[in-house]
């Protein structure tokens, strides 16, 4: 768990999933973000930075840190476990049941781009279509 996983950018909809989501546009606590995660602070919401890996830090009681190491040299990012940061990649991994089969089904889901899974119908009860044309539009 030290390495981003890779992600070949297929959303569920391009895999022919019937999903329905809502936007995920909350803020992130530090302490749940993942190797992988882009994310940037809200003091340079310009500055994407790319999370290589995380550490919890035990500084003193009472004061919870973590430690987010960026790509390349420079110094680890030292922020509180509870502060929040913009989120801009976050995929994680969700086990949904289909609505119409109760089939289990593993996606991998990049939050703030393809939002908040609510339900899921997978693909054996949606017809094939054109492969363009599908977006969510949430
Ligand atoms: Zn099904």
């Amino acid at each position: 768990m030290t390495e981003p996983r890779p992600n070949d950018g297929a959303s569920p909809w391009a895999r022919g999933f019937g999903l329905v989501t809502v936007t995920f546009d909350r803020p992130v606590q530090a302490g749940a973000l993942r190797p992988g995660d882009v994310f940037s602070l809200h003091s340079a919401p310009e500055t994407p930075l790319v999370v290589r890996w995380i550490e919890d830090l035990e500084v003193a009681a009472g004061v919870d840190l973590v430690a987010v190491a960026l790509p390349g040299a420079g110094p680890r990012l030292h922020l509180p476990r509870q502060s929040t940061v913009r989120i801009h990649r976050m995929v994680r991994t969700v086990t949904m049941k289909c609505l119409i089969c109760s089939a289990t089904e593993t996606l991998d889901i990049d939050l703030p781009r393809d939002g908040e899974p609510i339900s899921l119908v997978c693909e054996r009860h949606i017809p094939s279509k054109p492969a363009s044309g599908e977006v969510s539009d949430v």
